[in-house]
């Protein structure tokens, strides 16, 4: 245990993120950093209580509830708080491949289920988890450790995101040979085309990569598998294939103008701005723009906020995400989301923040639907009209959303970005393999047993459960390594 009383003693911390005026003159991290002072007292928070829901990883109500990859927080809650780093380092790299990542883009389930929240506010775990690794990787720690010994068995890993990456790493302990094929021309996923440097700089991404390229992974870009190397060849080439290819076939938004020049799906958007940066730092002007363009994003998710930073950044001249729930509550509701569930809050995440400090208001509007677009006479949008809506159930018993009659508005738009989810894995490499899907589209693999209907093939993370969390993708990628070891070797030592 950290110290008895500290959850007493002292008041929970987190380290301030870069003034919302100076971090939107570049794409830098908004993070800040803690030093070890306020670290160790943030680790003497943490109670060590007898049943730690934070470490728990568990689905509640359509919400994470808990640490997914079962992070052993009050172990290294502990250990920081004594000032024993490197023992907090090791316990950490025990549960989580990459808490580089997770410590940067997690929504931090383990700090809603945490039990001090349950009568204040949790322990700053988030923050903690990145100080450890960080540490580690500034001391020299965090060292290539290759297999002392390689099975001969080879096993290829489509898609580089964390999912594929974790599966990878587990799989190269084991002591097999892994080559991860990735179709963009950077490895990492989401980690690299997806989520913003902001939030992920990815000279962090290519740090983790280096370090499994030292240990043995191959790794090879450029390369679509079903399409520059047929299907068939991988599994004759291979003695087992796990396919960790996301699910990011944008969900369609089919009404009247969707058509018009200047509605755009937000991937297109953010990964156009995230190549071209790192290409070129913006020169070769290769991406979708927002300069000076009243801007509306439609989608209330995190796929939308990032394009909200993103547009920021570009200089549009006004920004407007659109979402159909109703603005969360400023305290959680202990009737409806008790604790341990993830608390559904009003809060304002970093792209929030900088539209605020920039205009001065939460650039969200909620309950809110688009009912069409209207274009100029060159077929561009000009403009969206929207109404007011509420959710009711109907007669059926569904839950449905309501127009309300009078609340008809009409917002200026040269650019739209489409950020209303995804609908499951492109098909291709699933027809090409004859995958069988669920109601939903993504590959049918139970949940801990990874295998699909194709024997020699397992699939891991969004391509398997949906469009989900970084932390869910290396939970299935470790997992699935481990059902894969099994099924090559008869027995397994991977957690
Ligand atoms: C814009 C955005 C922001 C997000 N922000 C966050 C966040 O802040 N925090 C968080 O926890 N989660 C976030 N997520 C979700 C998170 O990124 C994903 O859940 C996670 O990356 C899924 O990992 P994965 O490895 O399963 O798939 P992905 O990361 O999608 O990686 C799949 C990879 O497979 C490759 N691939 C697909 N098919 C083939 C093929 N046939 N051949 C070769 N390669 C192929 C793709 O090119 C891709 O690189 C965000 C998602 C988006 C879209
Ligand atoms: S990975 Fe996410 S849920 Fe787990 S300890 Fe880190 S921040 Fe919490």
């Amino acid at each position: 245990m950290s110290t008895p009383t500290g959850f007493m003693e002292y008041r929970r911390q987190i380290p301030a993120d870069r003034d919302p005026m100076e971090r939107l003159q570049d794409w830098e991290e908004f993070h800040k950093h803690m030093n070890e002072e306020d670290l160790r007292t943030q680790g003497a928070r943490c109670m060590d209580c007898g049943t730690p829901y934070c470490h728990t990883g568990i689905e509640m109500t359509g919400g994470t509830s808990g640490c997914p990859v079962n992070n052993l927080i009050p172990e290294w809650n502990s250990l920081v708080f004594r000032g024993l780093w490197q023992e907090a380092l090791e316990r950490l790299h025990k549960t989580n491949n990459f808490p580089e990542f997770t410590g940067r883009v997690c929504p931090a389930p383990c700090e809603g289920s945490c039990t001090v929240g349950l009568i204040g506010q949790p322990v700053t775990i988030k923050t903690i988890e990145e100080a450890i690794i960080e540490r580690g990787f500034a001391e020299g720690w965090v060292k290539p450790e290759p297999p002392a010994m390689r099975t001969g068995k080879r096993v290829a890993v489509v898609g580089s995101g964390p999912a594929g990456l974790a599966c990878a790493a587990q799989l190269n302990k084991a002591g097999h040979s892994v080559i991860v094929y990735e179709r963009a021309d950077r490895i990492g996923g989401l980690l690299t085309y997806g989520i913003p440097t902001m939030k992920l700089d990815k000279g962090i991404v290519e740090r983790r990569v280096q370090l499994l390229e030292a240990e043995g992974i191959t790794f090879v870009t450029n390369t679509e598998i079903g399409t520059d190397i047929p299907a068939a060849k991988l599994m004759a080439d291979y003695d087992a294939v796990v396919l960790c290819g996301g699910a990011t076939k944008p969900r369609e938004f089919a009404i009247e103008g969707s058509g018009l020049k200047g509605i755009h799906y937000a991937m297109d958007y953010l990964n156009g701005t995230i190549k071209s940066y790192l290409d070129t730092g913006l020169e070769d002007n290769q991406y979708i723009t927002a300069a000076d363009k009243d801007v509306i994003v439609i989608g209330g998710g995190d796929t939308g906020t990032d394009c909200v930073a993103t547009a920021l950044r570009h200089g549009c001249r006004s920004i407007t995400q659109f979402g159909t729930h109703a603005q969360a509550p400023l305290e959680r509701d202990p009737v409806a989301n008790p604790w341990p569930q993830f608390p559904n809050v009003y809060t304002l995440d970093y792209a929030h923040e900088e539209a605020k400090a920039l205009y001065g208001q939460d650039p969200r509007e909620f309950s809110i639907m688009t009912t069409k677009f209207v274009g100029d006479e060159e077929g561009r949008v000009k403009e969206l009209h929207t109404v007011q809506i509420e959710r009711i159930v109907d007669d059926a018993g569904r839950k449905i959303y309501k127009p309300i009659p009078g609340t008809e508005r009409v917002f200026p738009a040269q650019l739209v970005l489409i950020a209303i989810g995804f609908d499951g894995p492109e098909q291709t490499l699933v027809d090409r393999l004859g995958l069988e899907t669920d109601r939903r589209s993504n590959v049918k693999a139970a949940y801990g047993k990874y295998a699909t209907n194709v024997e020699r093939v397992f699939a891991a993370g969004d391509m398997r459960r949906g469009q989900s969390l970084v932390v869910w993708a290396i939970n299935e990628g470790r997992e699935a390594a481990r059902e894969v070891d099994l099924y090559l070797m008869g027995s397994t030592l991977l957690p």
